[in-house]
């Protein structure tokens, strides 16, 4: 059994379409994420998943459940932390996350389990107005795994947050989704290309595309800068094993896209040095799959 199964889903508001015969499945320990540029459809999707609105076409089902008809017995199954992340913030972290543990009569055990796994413990005595964004989003989590879910849906969890916050929140996120099934959304590439392990692209309400990671890194091209020490010819840097395009960016430097999965890194170091050429710079580029997401994008 699959842990979600979506079927030929549609979801308009008015004349606009939202979402437009979305279709996939996720299994059992899968982090899948969702990426789109804003107003692809993500948080309509995830509110379908979760229960919280209805399709008006087609099926969703977790845990072999059909959303619509089992909403109460799915939201168990499912923690979610929704985009903006509400909270009261003049309740105590402690006080919020035994209010959510009422809500879904989970042990008061789990209070502490949950404030301990996220590491809440330093600012569990405050008032979550007093919080960071990181830690107010850490309370978020806190709340959305009090009932130990099996599914856990994140929209735009790393929206906001500092760089050191943001690469907190995404090892906890790591961490947390390790025993559950995750669902993250984002708008930015990078965050996807970090923590998950199955990214589906979606566009003006469309999957574009649904694949692994691994997939989609591995059919693009690998790009190189280097900036050699001496002007040289476009014909020059054809006999570089594997080379589909070279441009010249600026002076001496080259932007180098090749056909293969190996690092071509040492072969240009060998090719320069047996064509005594110097290597003033040499950087790899990982922009291959924001231009895959870029060209899936674009309206
Ligand atoms: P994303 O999460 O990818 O940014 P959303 O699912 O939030 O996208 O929104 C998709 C589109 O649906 C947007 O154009 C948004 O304005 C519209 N939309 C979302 N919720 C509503 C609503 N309750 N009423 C009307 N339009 C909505």
């Amino acid at each position: 059994m699959k842990r979600i199964e979506l079927k030929n889903i549609h979801k308009s508001y008015g004349n606009q379409k939202v979402l437009n015969d979305v279709s996939f499945q996720i299994g059992k320990g899968e982090i899948v994420g969702l990426l789109g540029p804003n107003g692809a459809g993500k948080s309509t999707l995830m509110k379908i998943i979760t229960g919280f609105i209805k399709a008006d076409k087609g099926s969703a089902s977790v845990m072999g459940m059909d959303v619509s008809k089992n909403s109460l017995t799915v939201k168990k199954h499912i923690g979610y932390l929704p985009e903006h992340n509400p909270l009261y913030l003049d309740m105590y972290v402690r006080e919020y996350l035994a209010f959510v543990a009422s809500i879904y009569k989970t042990k008061t055990s789990r209070i502490d389990q949950v404030i301990l796994d996220t590491g809440l413990t330093p600012e569990a005595h405050k008032k979550i107005g007093q919080l960071s964004k990181g830690y107010r989003q850490r309370v978020g989590l806190a709340a959305a795994l009090i009932h130990d879910p099996d599914i856990l849906i994140l929209d735009e969890p790393t929206t906001g947050l500092d760089p050191n916050q943001l690469v907190e929140i995404r090892q906890l996120i790591k961490d947390l989704g390790r025993n559950k099934t995750l669902i993250l959304s984002s708008h930015i590439m990078q965050e996807i290309e970090h923590l998950a392990d199955r990214v589906l692209i979606i566009n003006q309400g469309k999957i574009m595309a649904d694949e692994s990671l691994k997939t989609l890194q591995a059919g693009q091209q690998q790009i190189i800068e280097v900036e050699f020490d001496i002007r040289i010819e476009r014909e020059f840097l054809d006999k570089l094993p594997h080379i589909s395009a070279a441009e010249n960016i600026y002076e001496h430097i080259w932007c180098l896209a090749f056909e293969t999965q190996d690092d071509m890194r040492p072969a240009i170091f060998d090719f320069a040095n047996t064509q005594g050429l110097k290597i003033l710079q040499m950087r790899q580029k990982n922009k291959n799959l924001e231009q895959l997401f870029k060209e899936l994008t674009q309206a």
